[in-house]
């Protein structure tokens, strides 16, 4: 079994169908470890997107996710950060509209920053990931243990 870090973005928790409606498709898919709704702060987003400083899109990006409460999650299940990626789409919410027009990102999405959605790209960043927005989460017993 495999945890990922999944964060519904500013823009569509401000959104309560889109955001009751993604919970339903998540609660259908994975196990929820644990959930919140959290008000990322310019520290915890600096932290989270340290990979991306000095990209064009960092300043917006940061501007963005801290503009409101997202709704942060772990998820279990099988293959879970790529079956979670196939439901988010595409990073690009333009490309996402056309290549897979279902996708959470399709649906959700209002350009590249406001992108609806967020999910660990491997095991390595949903442990970082994970360890930033839910320091007391213990994922080496769950992992250990399922
Ligand atoms: P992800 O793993 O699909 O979220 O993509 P990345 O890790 O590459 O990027 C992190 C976040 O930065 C994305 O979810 C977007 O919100 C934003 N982002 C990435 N690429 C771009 C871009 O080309 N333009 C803009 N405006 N934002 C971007």
């Amino acid at each position: 079994m495999e945890i990922t870090l999944a964060i519904i973005k500013p823009h569509v928790v401000r959104n309560t169908v889109a955001l009751r409606n993604l919970k339903n498709l998540i609660g259908k898919n994975f196990t929820i470890l644990d959930s919140k709704q959290v008000h990322i702060t310019k520290e915890l987003s600096e932290r989270f997107y340290n990979e991306h400083k000095g990209k064009f899109f960092y300043n917006r990006l940061m501007t963005f996710m801290i503009s409101g409460p997202s709704y942060a999650l772990i998820l279990q299940s099988q293959d879970c950060i790529q079956k979670w990626r196939n439901l988010m789409g595409p990073t690009k919410v333009y490309k996402a509209v056309y290549s897979h027009p279902d996708c959470i990102r399709a649906l959700y999405g209002l350009s590249d920053t406001r992108n609806a959605c967020h999910g660990s790209d491997s095991e390595q960043s949903a442990l970082r990931e994970i360890s930033i927005l839910f320091p007391e989460f213990k994922a080496t017993e769950i992992v250990m243990n399922n």
